[in-house]
């Protein structure tokens, strides 16, 4: 089976073949640090960490860069507002992210790149801009590319440029030639933060720091690029632009854009209030349930962050641990190994399957609910022929790839249960207290009050399930 990787620049699905065998160098735009990261910034960092993880696990060698944009505009503007500095204030962002990635599961991108640490490379590459004729220093000490130097600008969006609605107009940006050029190092105003440069104190525009870091940490060309769509235009074409006047060669074999994040059906914004913050999804679901909830989708398609996604996915992945759990303590040791085996393999070739077809983790979500459903009805026979341990220990092996699953079950079902408690004000005292009170008004055939401690449980999440060994309880997600 070959991986199949939808690429946005020829707008087909490609069989990935890597520039180097064995080896992928992928670069996914970062975030600019401007102020506290969204759910957005969670999904696309989520997206590409299962992709960086599913070429790990098909063996290759993953070179992954991400950024931080810490100087710009908007944390510039930012800072201002709270006075602080506005690199103390991007470092402050950037470290809080740090730790929001962290706490969201995704790995270490290889090398973290930040466009204050490359000043010298983003000088270089807009020198050598300027010395081969695509870029040029304006009256103020601008410097910004030539468009109409390169013309094969547009290829990966499709955005015509002789709409001439598609830059910052002249009067905005006096001393462009062309309401097309984009800049590329920006003169200070008075006070600002600055670097030095052949054109004056000044910092560089935001497509420059892209293309400067990508040649700097994974050289002229790459395998991928990534980031949201939203970026394809004007962001990754004028990274385009910039790199390939430079090299004269095709900057990134395959374009990987992830959807947008909508709430409740709409778009995320600003004027319609309804962004959520990272820190508040992570205050109160685990790693395993955001990733769950962001990756029962395919990452080409938007996302709709509904009321109930998150609560909806905590559900799925406490019983997929709770079933890790179960099966754990059970012996297995008269299973036929054949015919585990030959589950197992199912199970791995529908998973590959469906990764190998664009990263598809909304299918191999839907399939892990059919290979617990298997599983559970397995258990709920006398005797099983399936070694039920080996086949979840290989779906919990399979989830390493979307970082789902992997912690120990016992330790996360009870800290839901826990969690679910606390937030309720019980104790499993209280709820022993109540399931003894219970059989003694059932021995006493008051059924009245026998319901009414059920149901007042249950009001706290708190179901019981009676057995023929007696009453035991599980939290009701
Ligand atoms: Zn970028």
């Amino acid at each position: 089976m070959t991986l199949k990787v939808y690429n946005v620049m020829s707008r087909t699905k490609e069989d990935f073949v890597p520039l180097t065998p064995g080896i992928v160098k992928m670069y996914a735009c970062g975030i600019t640090v401007s102020g506290d990261a969204h759910i957005g910034h969670a999904y696309q960092s989520v997206v590409f960490d299962v992709i960086t993880r599913y070429f790990r696990y098909l063996g290759y060698d993953v070179k992954y860069v991400r950024n931080y944009t810490d100087v710009d505009d908007k944390i510039i503007a930012n800072a201002a507002k709270t006075g602080e500095n506005p690199i103390d204030f991007a470092e402050k962002y950037m470290k809080q992210t740090d730790a929001e990635m962290d706490g969201l599961g995704n790995a270490h991108p290889t090398i973290m790149a930040r466009a204050t640490q490359c000043m010298d490379d983003i000088i270089n590459f807009v020198q050598k801009l300027i010395d081969n004729g695509h870029a040029y220093v304006s009256e103020f000490g601008d410097v910004y590319f030539k468009l109409d130097s390169f013309s094969q600008y547009g290829k990966l969006s499709h955005v015509q440029t002789d709409k001439n609605d598609t830059g910052v107009r002249k009067d905005v940006e006096p001393g462009k030639q062309n309401d097309l050029d984009f800049a590329l190092w920006k003169s200070a105003k008075p006070g600002e933060i600055a670097w030095k440069s052949p054109w004056g104190m000044g910092r560089p525009g935001w497509h420059i720091e892209c293309s400067a870091m990508n040649l700097k940490y994974l050289g002229e060309q790459i395998d991928i690029h990534g980031g949201g769509r939203d970026l394809i235009f004007p962001h990754h074409e004028n990274e385009i632009a910039q790199t390939e006047s430079l090299t004269g060669k095709t900057f990134a074999k395959y374009w990987i854009h992830c959807g947008l994040v909508k709430v409740n059906g709409q778009k995320m914004s600003k004027s319609l209030n309804n962004g959520i913050l990272l820190k508040d999804v992570l205050a109160k679901y685990d790693a395993d349930t955001i990733r769950f909830a962001l990756l029962r989708n395919t990452y080409s398609a938007d996302i709709d962050i509904t009321d109930s996604l998150l609560p909806e996915s905590l559900k799925h992945v406490y019983k997929m641990y709770s079933v890790l759990e179960a099966v754990k303590n059970m012996d297995f040791s008269g299973a036929d190994k054949a015919k585990t085996d030959e589950k197992i393999h199912e199970i791995v070739l529908e998973f590959e399957k469906s990764m190998n077809d664009n990263f598809n983790t909304l299918e191999v979500i839907a399939n892990a609910f059919g290979w617990f459903s298997f599983i559970n009805a397995e258990l709920a026979k006398k005797t099983t022929e399936y070694d039920l341990y080996a086949i979840a220990n290989k779906i919990k092996e399979l989830f390493k790839v979307l970082n789902i699953l992997q912690k120990e079950p016992a330790e996360y079902v009870e800290q839901i249960r826990s969690s679910i408690l606390q937030q309720n004000n019980l104790t499993v005292a209280d709820i022993d207290k109540a399931i003894v009170a219970r059989a003694q008004a059932k021995q006493d055939k008051d059924w009245a009050t026998a319901d009414q401690i059920r149901s007042d449980l249950l009001n706290k999440g708190v179901l019981l399930k009676d057995n023929p060994t007696g009453t035991s309880w599980d939290v009701n997600l």
